[in-house]
């Protein structure tokens, strides 16, 4: 019999994998880099001792109870809030924009009524469903918040005009008339105490699963394979036949600082003259330990070139024309299925990705044994 292949090793293809893996089937993982855990992956540094989020910050956060109870299983997780800071060039304020940010901002001390009407009277009225990113941030916070926290932040991390963008970006980041200054509004938010790599670790931990690293995917493996799971991008598994979808692309300075650096984990950059996007902290994001030294990393954005990496899907007008030319050659595949963030050319948070794993794994198992068609992407 020949095995199951799961290409990726984020939380994607190990979730996918260790569900496949129990029901029975021999699974076989594989993933270009020389580690798992894709983007997620964390390491300790050499220099400082600090867990470093080597892809960048992710903060686990859901409202899905069975993906909490998920992860759980394979880890000690610890509460975290997430309290950005941005630095507009004119002072530090709280992110998201709540009421401190307005009272702050404006020079104001006003109750939550008070700011609700000022900031309905800075809205543009005008619009009514926003079409893209400035009409949502203008129609909710008006111009003098958006060009302060929103407009050049959201030039540099995407490297277009925020017109051509998505209003649904924008609706990733709560607008609150309280002191609540927890980035998200998710009911359940935590770090994995040992990392994100000892989670995934230990999801792959089975004796059904083989795990080999530094392993690019290549089309002929699919002959060796029962079914291949691909966790890559869309466009790169067809061979970017019609066509590339646009991504953005993240990269980092490092900096080794003694003591406290900047008294918190994120603090974005939040106008233009400042090339890099946000400043990370990473010994913030574990709080439980302590450490002499700090590991600090300025993110930076760019266009993604052929051999960089991917982890923004842009999905921009011109992107979704190429995108529905790759849905329809997926969509007549019978031996692949697609899936995360790459796979599906969406902007998923881990914890969808997760549910999206598990439902797949599901619908797949369930469609075999009924012989039924098997699905090419999980369930929305
Ligand atoms: N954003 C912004 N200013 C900020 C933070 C976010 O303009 O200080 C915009 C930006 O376009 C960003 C989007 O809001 O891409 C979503 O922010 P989120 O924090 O969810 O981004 P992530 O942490 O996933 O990069």
């Amino acid at each position: 019999m020949k095995p199951l292949l799961v290409v990726g090793a984020g939380f994607s293809g190990a979730v996918l994998a260790r569900e496949l893996a129990t029901a029975g089937h021999a699974v076989q993982v594989i993933d270009s880099r020389d580690h798992i855990g894709g983007n997620c992956h964390t390491q300790r540094d050499g220099a400082t001792g600090v867990l470093v989020h080597t892809y960048g910050p992710h903060i686990f956060h859901t409202a899905n109870a069975e993906v909490q109870a998920y992860v759980q299983r394979f880890g000690e997780w610890m509460p975290f809030v997430n309290r950005v800071k941005a630095d507009t060039g004119s002072g530090v304020f709280s992110l998201p924009v709540n009421l401190h940010t307005i009272n702050q901002f404006f020079g104001k001390t006003f109750t939550p009524a008070e700011a609700r009407a000022f900031i309905s009277a800075q809205a543009d009225a005008s619009i009514g469903e926003p079409a893209n990113f400035e009409e949502q941030a203008l129609k909710f916070v008006g111009r003098d918040l958006y060009e302060a926290f929103f407009r050049d932040y959201t030039f540099k991390q995407w490297g277009c005009d925020p017109r051509e963008l998505p209003a649904s970006l924008l609706r990733r980041l709560p607008l609150r008339f309280d002191y609540n200054d927890n980035y998200y509004d998710s009911p359940w938010q935590a770090l994995p105490r040992e990392g994100y790599t000892a989670v995934v670790a230990r999801i792959l931990e089975h004796p059904g699963i083989r795990v080999q690293l530094s392993t690019p995917w290549e089309p002929a493996l699919r002959r060796d394979a029962a079914h291949v799971f691909f966790s890559g991008a869309l466009d790169q598994f067809y061979g970017f036949s019609e066509g590339r979808l646009g991504y953005r692309t993240v990269w980092w300075e490092r900096e080794v600082h003694e003591g406290d650096h900047q008294g918190g984990a994120v603090i974005n950059h939040t106008r233009l003259n400042v090339p890099w996007t946000r400043v990370l902290e990473h010994k913030h994001f574990a709080p439980w330990e302590t450490h002499a030294r700090s590991l600090v990393t300025r993110e930076y954005s760019r266009e993604t070139a052929v051999h960089d990496t991917p982890y923004y899907p842009k999905r921009l007008a011109a992107d979704h024309l190429v995108l529905q030319r790759y849905l329809a050659l997926a969509g007549q595949e019978s031996g692949v299925s697609f899936m995360g963030r790459l796979g599906t050319y969406r902007y998923l948070d881990m914890d969808r990705v997760i549910a999206e794993a598990l439902a797949l794994a599901r619908s797949w198992l369930a469609a075999r044994a009924d012989r039924k068609p098997l699905p090419v992407f999980p369930a929305p």
